[in-house]
């Protein structure tokens, strides 16, 4: 085998290990995020009819000018800042690479990037391939809360991008006005540059949502992330976008002209009309998957588990403990074989493994029935405690 020396330490992501398992041993799968129904008929449709009427070559590297447009106008409903599809938006393959291209197009080999942990497990890694250096302010239980003192402790002389996930995976937090101030006083105190991930903006349960680009001063140093695959439950589809002020998108873009060059371009044409969904759209998918969340945390609540609810996203963490594993690892192993549940073991999401060893994450992206029988098999380990 051979893997470079800046990909070799990660190995294949904790999701491909548990999706795999999950497969092997016919366990329900609450571990990897994605739905187990489909996106709606209006979004296929117009991939299909994208498809039949030739839209079968290279789209312009920085996206087709319709989904641009839509990306536009939501970006500047939800926010209220005006933008424009040439300057400020970059359609990506998910926002995977989209993530990917903003460490590589904004990030010198040794800046330093605040990572806020339990962290996407993408972000090490893209910061690792753009030559950055991580430094990690860690969210723990039961409050997941980020606080002034933890954010200055991260910060060095060579900091120079913070991550920011709003909702966040795989808490659930959804941060308040006064934690993203935090977060912005610090940007415009250091002069740092933020990375903003906002793929669960529609999953909002407790609170609202904030982008930071929207906070005083915050437009002008912030890179918004989002993508297609959680708000029309389409993950496959790997349709992402970046929005930004034209001088990072000049980053942005000069690393994605040569990750991907440009999108699929059939699901850029349907992407713009998923995007034309009126509001009633996005308040039925919240209203769906609060639901499903309230269905999980009283599931796991009776099986014994102390949940930490979530506020957003659609992950929920929860202390394993009482039920005598060592660590999240064995705890998740002995689920996937002897109750037939898998899920996320969350020190996958930490830099020291030792802070997410108490925990253990599930996914409700699933339909209720689903749930159901998943609360059913774990019921077992009340009986195997
Ligand atoms: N960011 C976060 C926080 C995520 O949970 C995910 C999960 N899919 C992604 C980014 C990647 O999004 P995409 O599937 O659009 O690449
Ligand atoms: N975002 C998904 C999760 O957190 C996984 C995406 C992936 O498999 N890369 O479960």
């Amino acid at each position: 085998m051979r893997v470079s020396r800046r990909l070799a330490p990660f190995g294949a992501t904790v999701f491909t290990q548990i999706t795999r398992r999950a497969v092997e041993t016919g366990a329900i799968n609450l571990g990897q995020g994605f739905p187990n129904f489909d996106g709606p008929d209006f979004v296929k449709e117009a991939a299909i009819d994208a498809i039949r009427s030739g839209h079968g070559q290279y789209a312009p590297s920085a996206g087709i000018p319709q989904l641009g447009q839509a990306i536009a106008a939501k970006f500047s409903d939800f926010t209220g800042i005006a933008v424009t599809p040439l300057a400020n938006v970059t359609v990506t393959s998910g926002c995977t690479e989209a993530l990917a291209a903003s460490f590589l197009g904004l990030l010198d080999p040794g800046d330093g990037v605040i990572l806020i942990e339990p962290t996407y497990d993408s972000y090490p890694v893209g910061v690792a391939l753009g030559g950055g250096v991580p430094s990690y302010v860690t969210l723990r239980p039961p409050t997941f809360d980020l606080t002034a003192a933890a954010l200055e402790a991260a910060v060095t002389p060579n900091t120079r991008v913070i991550v920011v996930n709003t909702p966040h995976n795989p808490s659930g937090r959804v941060f308040s006005r006064g934690e993203l101030e935090t977060v912005a006083d610090l940007c415009r105190r250091h002069d740092l540059v933020a990375i903003s991930d906002e793929v669960y903006e529609h999953m909002v349960y407790e609170g609202e949502h904030l982008s930071l680009a929207a906070l005083p001063g915050m437009w002008d140093r912030t890179v918004t992330l989002s993508s297609l695959g959680k708000t029309f439950s389409l993950t496959g589809w790997k349709i992402g976008w970046a929005v930004a002020p034209a001088h990072l998108t000049a980053g942005v873009r000069a690393a994605h002209q040569f990750l991907t060059f440009a999108t699929a371009t059939p699901l850029q044409h349907a992407a713009a009309q998923a995007l034309a969904a009126p509001l009633s759209y996005y308040h039925e998918l919240t209203r769906s998957y609060r639901n499903k969340r309230d269905l999980l945390v009283e599931g796991l609540d009776k099986v014994g588990f102390e949940v930490f609810v979530p506020e957003g996203t659609y992950f929920m963490l929860a202390d394993h403990r009482r039920f005598g594993q060592e660590d999240d690892v064995s705890f998740v192993s002995r689920l996937i074989d002897e109750v037939g549940v898998a899920a996320i073991p969350p020190s996958a999401f930490y830099h020291d493994k030792k802070e997410g060893s108490d925990l253990v994450r599930f996914a409700f992206c699933k339909d209720e029935d689903t749930l159901r029988e998943a609360v059913e098999r774990l019921s077992k380990l009340r009986d195997l405690s």
